[in-house]
């Protein structure tokens, strides 16, 4: 299959690329290089002949219809978009710009050129978003967001990202387009960009620096280690079911405090301070406004019907992501000095 990723040298983008590339799918990357993208993040497929990447902006209609012509793709798997809660806080407007109409350009560009084709039925437009469209659950741990959640977005970045959901459903309902959607819940692992929570814990605890968590720490994501997101949109773009969406999710719920605590513990192993432990270095810090209390996936879908399971514990993936910061050290020290970067916290 070609498929047309956007967002390929983001973090879950560029995942998603290696894994196809390395499953021998030929892949488009659409990238625009913003702030957030790193190219490094697929420079091992960068040299193979089923990759080819394309700078160009969801923002740009004729740059998109470019793309298709130039690359006749057999799939889009979207992944391009602003991403960062705290990011959507300070300023909206380019996720709005991004998020909502960019997908809209997406969606049209991608109708004109499968109306051309003929509209073959074996195309998809898999669009891919975030649990955070459902907005925050109950304590009650039997209670969880299924397909069937109403939406209730509540921070700006959910919002946009609703927003384009619900114009990807509109366009298999009123025009046919062939589409899927996944809505996954929290990501971790390598490339994970040096702002986000689990990044900002790895990296402040090694630079002897504070360990920032919102409130008191009780928030509760559920946290899917990103190869395993991959491999799970892979199989919605080959085999799931047209029109339909599906949630991806590990069951891996743990408050920020429990996960920070998790991590200081892995650190302590792996790279031990002279005296005492990184949970040392924890600080608790003015909550973000609208924080969302819990998030948690109902993955029973996907499972039962495509056979998707991830292939790591959440303690296993922790574990490789602590392991590969200590590994790349280059990688995120270059990242750190970009616009912005370090001055918010993690994205949980
Ligand atoms: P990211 O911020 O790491 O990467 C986003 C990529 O999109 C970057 O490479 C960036 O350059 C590119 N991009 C941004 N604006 C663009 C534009 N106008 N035109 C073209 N490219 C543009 O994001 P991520 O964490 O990899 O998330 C990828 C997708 O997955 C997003 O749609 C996000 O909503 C969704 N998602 C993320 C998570 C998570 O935990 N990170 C969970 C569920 C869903």
């Amino acid at each position: 299959m070609k498929i047309l990723v956007t967002g390929g040298a983001g973090f879950i983008g560029s995942a998603v690329v290696r894994l196809a590339v390395a499953r021998g799918h030929s892949v488009v990357n659409l990238d625009a290089l913003t702030y957030a993208a790193c190219l490094e993040n697929v420079a091992s497929v960068a040299d193979s002949p089923l990759y080819a990447f394309e700078q160009a902006d969801i923002r740009d209609p004729a740059a998109l219809a470019r793309v298709f012509e130039a690359h006749q793709p057999d799939a889009v798997m979207h992944l391009a978009a602003e991403s960062h809660v705290d990011r959507s806080i300070d300023g909206p407007g380019v996720f709005i710009e991004t998020n909502v109409m960019g997908t809209y350009n997406m969606l049209q560009a991608a109708r004109s050129y499968w109306e051309a084709k003929g509209r073959p039925e074996s195309f998809r437009f898999h669009h891919i978003s975030t649990d955070e469209v459902f907005g925050s659950l109950p304590a009650d741990p039997a209670v969880k967001f299924t397909e069937d959640t109403p939406y209730d977005p509540r921070s700006p970045y959910s919002a946009s990202k609703a927003s384009s959901d619900h114009l990807v459903r509109a366009w298999h309902e009123t025009y046919g387009l062939p589409v899927v959607l996944t809505n996954c819940s929290n990501n971790y692992g390598p490339f994970h960009f040096p702002e986000k929570l689990i990044p900002v814990i790895i990296l402040n605890a090694l630079a002897g620096k504070a360990l920032p968590i919102y409130g008191d720490g009780s928030n509760i994501r559920d946290w899917l280690y990103v190869e395993d997101h991959a491999d799970a949109l892979l199989l919605v773009v080959e085999k799931g079911a047209v029109g339909r969406s599906y949630n991806i999710g590990g069951e891996n719920e743990r408050t920020n405090l429990e996960l920070v605590k998790t991590l200081c513990g892995i650190l302590d192993r792996l790279r031990p301070k002279a005296a005492g432990s990184y949970a040392d270095q924890i600080t608790f810090v003015t909550d973000r406004p609208g924080h969302d209390a819990r998030y948690a996936i109902d993955p029973s879908r996907i499972r039962a019907e495509l056979g998707w399971r991830p292939s790591v514990t959440v303690e296993e993936g922790l574990e490789k992501t602590v392991q590969w910061y200590l590994d790349n050290e280059a990688w995120w020290r270059a990242l750190q000095g970009r616009e912005g970067v370090g001055q918010r916290l993690g994205k949980a």
